[in-house]
């Protein structure tokens, strides 16, 4: 693996399990300083830490004070932010009109809202800095319609628009925003999803597999590196073809 990332400072939410993890390992890998953010899952942190190597933080998505923190963490020990993942997220599925709304609210919060606490608590050191990569998550359930999804819904479409107008507000500044978009990835979140479902998903995807976490943490590189330094407000999809056929 290149050393592309060698003296930058990559903050990853969400980087104890499944793409998060990936996300973090890759990037160091690559010779990043990586940082990342976990909720509750001391042990898994512990160990993407160890292996990254990486720092771990403890910081929920939905306390705005905690990510201003941590922000300020990392700026005094690693000194700059040179690309913000905004990975972290959840799910809580159930039709629209059985659903709790807290279980609507926490999915808002914790996907779109958390991403927007970040993006607003780095964009001032790297305004400072006139440089700055943000990369935000979505999902393709914020392109088609997923049933059972309304909540988790809202938030990556929500996320998708967000990237756009936030790249029309930075990019003059020098700061790149794009997104992600994974399809069906093998991690805790999709090992959830009723094996009918899966099946029916797997039926729809081109390349006939679920994806890895790894192949959506190639894509997030991709997009931080000076490779990527043309693209601009844009998105990724990685799902193997799954919303890119009618049948
Ligand atoms: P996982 O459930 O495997 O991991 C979720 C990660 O987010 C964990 O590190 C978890 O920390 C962290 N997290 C959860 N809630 C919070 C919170 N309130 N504050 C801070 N961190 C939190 O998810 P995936 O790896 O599958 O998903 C990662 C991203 O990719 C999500 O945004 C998801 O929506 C998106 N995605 C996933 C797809 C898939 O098929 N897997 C498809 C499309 C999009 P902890 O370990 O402490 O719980």
């Amino acid at each position: 693996m290149n050393r592309e990332f060698e003296n930058k400072v990559v903050v990853v939410t969400g980087g104890s399990r499944g793409i998060g993890r990936a996300i973090v390992e890759r990037f160091a890998a690559q010779g990043a300083r990586v940082f990342f953010t976990y909720h509750q899952n001391e042990a898994a942190a512990a160990q993407v830490a160890a292996v990254g190597p990486a720092v771990a933080i403890k910081c929920s998505q939905t306390d705005a004070a905690a990510i201003d923190s941590a922000v300020e963490r990392v700026l005094a020990e690693a000194g700059a932010i040179d690309v913000l993942v905004n990975n972290a997220g959840i799910t809580a599925d159930t039709f629209l009109m059985l659903m709790p709304a807290d279980d609507w609210n926490r999915v808002i919060d914790t996907n779109l809202n958390g991403a927007c606490r970040w993006c607003k608590a780095v964009t001032r050191p790297m305004l400072g800095a006139r440089r700055g990569v943000i990369i935000n998550i979505a999902s393709i359930a914020g392109l088609v319609g997923v049933m059972g999804q309304t909540n988790y819904a809202a938030s990556k479409g929500g996320l998708l628009a967000f990237t756009r107008a936030l790249a029309a507000e930075l990019g003059v500044k020098g700061i790149r925003v794009n997104s992600v978009v994974p399809g069906f990835i093998e991690t805790d979140m999709s090992a959830r999803v009723p094996r009918q479902i899966k099946q029916k998903n797997l039926e729809h995807i081109v390349l006939k597999r679920f994806g890895k976490p790894e192949e959506v943490a190639a894509a997030v590189t991709f997009l931080a590196s000076d490779g990527a330094s043309y693209i601009m407000g844009q998105s990724i999809v990685v799902d193997g073809g799954l919303t890119a056929t009618a049948a």
